[in-house]
């Protein structure tokens, strides 16, 4: 679990777009917060600076009081779910679930074990030896989620990871998402466009526009001042 904060944060892209303004605030140990917001407002960047996939133009970013503004991507124990999956399609499930880990010289049983735990809590087991390609829109997103999950990161950063699926399956990934973060307790950060799924997901959230922080509230303080 770690804490991430962002002090007077600002990305302006190289052809002079400014992406976020001034962003200032922090994300608790353990905490589900939610970063909501219309298409374009910078929701993606916001997270992608936290991924350390996205430089930061001015201020301070910190994971768990240190500052990561120069912090390789690889050094800063967050995990990253994509609306797309981004899964290997040459590879099982199994081996999408082992590729970071083996990366890392993991020792053999250690990724092992860690794949039976993240493959029983996401249901995967029966899919251990297919390929992408055999398993559903919804499987696939369990099986991104469980790429995160064997790492087990401080900070998981999910990126509108249910828009790509129907309407029924959304739902039921929400409550499994809602249920791994009770589970695991870890911090999590969870960006979507869907003001429904920011109010049922999220323990607070962030409203974006234009690249400002718009209002920080608890789902229940944002329904009553809307
Ligand atoms: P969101 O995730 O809320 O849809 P983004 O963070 O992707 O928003 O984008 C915020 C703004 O920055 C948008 O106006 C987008 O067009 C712009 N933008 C995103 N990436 C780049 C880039 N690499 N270069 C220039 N502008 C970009
Ligand atoms: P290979 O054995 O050729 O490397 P697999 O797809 O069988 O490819 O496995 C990839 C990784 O996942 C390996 O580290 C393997 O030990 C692990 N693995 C495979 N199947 C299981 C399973 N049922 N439970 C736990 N780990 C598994």
């Amino acid at each position: 679990m770690a804490s991430v904060r962002f002090d007077k944060v600002h990305k302006r892209y190289d052809n002079g777009h400014v992406a976020v303004h001034a962003a200032d605030f922090e994300v608790a140990d353990g905490e589900l917060l939610v970063l909501v917001g219309p298409s374009g407002c910078g929701k993606s960047t916001l997270l992608r600076m936290i991924a350390g996939l996205e430089s930061i133009t001015s201020g301070t970013l910190s994971i768990d009081g240190r500052v990561v503004n120069d912090v390789a991507p690889k050094h800063r124990d967050i995990a990253m779910v994509f609306q797309n999956y981004a899964l290997y399609p040459h590879m099982t499930v199994a081996e999408n679930l082992a590729f970071g880990l083996k990366l890392r010289n993991m020792p053999k049983a250690q990724i092992q074990a860690r794949i039976a735990q993240a493959s029983q809590m996401l249901g995967l087991d029966a899919m251990l030896q297919r390929q992408p390609k055999e398993l559903s829109g919804g499987q696939r997103q369990r099986v991104a989620l469980g790429r995160a999950l064997v790492r087990e990161p401080k900070v998981f950063l999910l990126d509108e990871p249910l828009s790509n699926l129907d309407a029924k399956l959304r739902l039921t990934m929400r409550t499994e998402i809602a249920r791994l973060h009770r589970t695991l307790g870890t911090t999590m950060i969870y960006v979507t466009h869907d003001q429904i799924e920011a109010m049922t997901l999220g323990q607070r959230i962030v409203v974006l526009r234009d690249g400002q922080i718009q209002q920080i509230d608890t789902p229940m303080a944002l329904y009553e001042r809307p």
